[in-house]
């Protein structure tokens, strides 16, 4: 999950972004609105961690640059405890969620895999499909209470396939949700054939039949079966 940090704070940012990277996420920082807004045009992420008093720019401007130009995007608000009417201003325009400051890691981390789980109509962070089980919040995957060893992209990748189950999703959106800056060999080589090729070997002792569709010139589709 590709994670986008805009906060002024830049101690507050870096340890954010450490205990994020420790938990599989893939952050980028952004200290000013200046900057958020640049990368906000020219990248896609799964997630913005807004801090709403920039000293730059209107965070509830940015807040809606963001949710115009990307959908999908999940936002929560980081603000100052008293900062009440900001954080209802920013959740009326279209933010999933806020977060007063100061804040404890563990508690973002739950409200980030909360708003996560809603956007893809999840309730619980253990997905059950085609014998697979999925633990989001351990980020492990099993069959049958037998652990499948996946590398931390392969267990991304089918992650982000099984959250997105029996649609087509395309390279480009998993090098974003991944890699994060779409950079160029990434997204031209063959990686992800490569880690698709090996997750079907790896699956194939416990799903039964094509799961992983490669769908050609386009992406790949995780299908669920009866
Ligand atoms: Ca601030």
């Amino acid at each position: 999950m590709h994670v986008l940090i805009v906060e002024d704070e830049i101690p507050l940012s870096k340890e954010v972004r450490s205990y994020l990277e420790k938990e599989g996420f893939s952050c980028e920082e952004a200290h000013t609105g200046r900057i958020a807004s640049d990368k906000l045009f020219s990248n896609n992420y799964d997630l913005l961690l807004l801090d709403l008093g920039l000293p730059d720019y209107d965070g509830i401007d940015l807040l809606k640059e963001s949710i115009a130009n990307h959908s999908n995007i999940a936002v929560i608000i980081l603000s100052a405890r008293s900062a009440l009417e900001d954080r209802i201003k920013g959740l009326n325009v279209g933010a999933d969620d806020y977060l007063p400051k100061p804040f404890s890691l563990l508690e973002l981390k739950s409200r980030i895999m909360a708003v996560m789980r809603r956007k893809h109509g999840i309730r619980a962070n253990i997905i059950t499909i085609n014998k697979l089980e999925i633990d989001l919040d351990k980020r492990i995957v099993s069959s049958g209470g037998t652990l499948i060893s996946l590398t931390r992209k392969e267990y991304d990748i089918l992650s982000f396939l099984i959250l997105n189950k029996n649609r087509v999703v395309t390279r480009l959106q998993i090098s974003e949700h991944i890699w994060g800056d779409i950079i160029e060999e990434n997204y031209n080589s063959n990686y992800i054939d490569v880690h698709i090729k090996n997750l079907r070997k790896k699956l194939s002792d416990y799903c039964e039949g094509e799961f992983l569709e490669t769908v050609r010139g386009i992406g790949f589709q995780f299908i669920e079966t009866e």
